[in-house]
């Protein structure tokens, strides 16, 4: 993989583009790719965005979000524009396995594939430029980084604006996480000299929910939680009778996690829920408990230190009583806590 500012000198050229994230998106997955989506027409290319999956709908305001293609709904012509493409960015995932049923199509593509991305250990030889960063708080912020770096911030506009900001703010947690450097205010005060109203921003992500949601929530916080206090841990195992009678959507479970993270003394924090096809896991940590690695070893998954995530495909009762043996072993890493 080449540095990313060997592709500088060729964005002149008009080029055709595919702009790609990691499968069910969230908000810095979504905004990044929109903010770079708009920035490279400004500059003359021709750009499509493909999410390989659907979304959640508390994205759908972002500019732009109403062309994205969902591979799953429009293979053929997704399939197309991938052929055609020049440039391949993928953003805010570095393995190609987390685009699910486009990895086949990304792995043959003839176009340049460029990494866009800040989770840890890339598959950097699939890709023909790139940035990988760890120590970065968001995909967005590095989209910010690629147009100012290539000598572009006066095409920052409120459009981009509003991209880049709502990718920040959801993956610092609204700007609370350690990873939220002095860069992540930088940004934030570059943006708002362009035109950016955050708090439109706020309020379309965190003000747009429907009843059922929080019936839900209160539901699992009620009846699907537990809390292992000799592992400074929380659980919440949700399975598909209740995603179907609280009708919970893609995006409606985003969040649920933090709740756990919440409570005095909690060092870490799991969700599993019942998707039917899987088991998909979320995990957050605090102080110096490592969920990246904790996710690898039994979770089939990965992510960042304090937030990670995973799948299994055995039945919910036995990955929560896998969790609850992982916890176990865990116990000298969990049991310790120190604000
Ligand atoms: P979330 O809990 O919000 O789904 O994911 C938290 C973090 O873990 C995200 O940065 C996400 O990219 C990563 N992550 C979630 N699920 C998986 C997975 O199945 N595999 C890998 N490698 N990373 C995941
Ligand atoms: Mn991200």
């Amino acid at each position: 993989m080449q540095a990313i500012k060997n592709l500088f000198p060729l964005l002149n050229q008009p080029k055709k583009v595919v702009i790609t994230m990691h499968q069910k998106p969230d908000g810095d997955a979504m905004g990044s790719t929109l903010g770079l989506y708009h920035f490279l027409n400004k500059l003359g290319h021709n750009c499509t965005v493909i999410s390989p999956t659907n979304w959640a709908d508390f994205l759908n305001w972002m500019p732009g979000c109403d062309k994205v293609l969902d591979y799953e709904s429009q293979p053929n012509k997704a399939d197309a524009l991938i052929d055609e493409a020049d440039y391949i960015f993928c953003l805010d995932f570095n393995v190609l396995s987390r685009t699910k049923r486009m990895e086949e199509k990304l792995k043959l593509a003839k176009g340049n594939r460029i990494l866009i991305d800040h989770h840890q250990e890339p598959q950097t030889a699939v890709f023909a430029f790139g940035i990988s960063d760890t120590g970065k708080s968001s995909t967005a912020e590095m989209v910010f980084d690629f147009i100012v770096e290539s000598g572009n911030i006066d095409k920052i506009d409120a459009t981009i604006g509003e991209c880049l900001y709502a990718g920040v703010m959801t993956d610092t947690g609204s700007f609370r996480f350690p990873s939220t450097k002095a860069s992540v205010h930088k940004m934030v005060y570059e943006l708002k000299e362009r035109g950016l109203e955050h708090s439109h921003v706020h309020e379309a992500l965190f003000d747009n929910f429907l009843e059922n949601r929080f019936r839900f929530i209160g539901h699992v916080l009620s009846n699907r939680m537990e809390v292992f206090y000799e592992y400074n841990t929380v659980l919440m195992s949700i399975t598909q009778a209740d995603l179907i009678k609280y009708n919970v959507k893609t995006g409606d479970t985003e969040g649920l996690v933090n709740y756990g993270l919440s409570i005095q003394g909690i060092k870490l924090a799991a969700v599993i829920i019942d998707r039917g096809e899987e088991r998909k896991s979320s995990f957050r940590s605090k102080d110096g408990f490592d969920v990246n690695t904790f996710a690898r070893k039994y979770f089939n998954g990965g992510g960042h230190f304090n937030a990670a995530g995973g799948f299994n495909k055995e039945p919910l009762e036995e990955v929560v009583i896998k969790f609850k043996e992982a916890i176990k072993e865990n116990v000298a890493g969990l049991s310790s806590y120190q604000f």
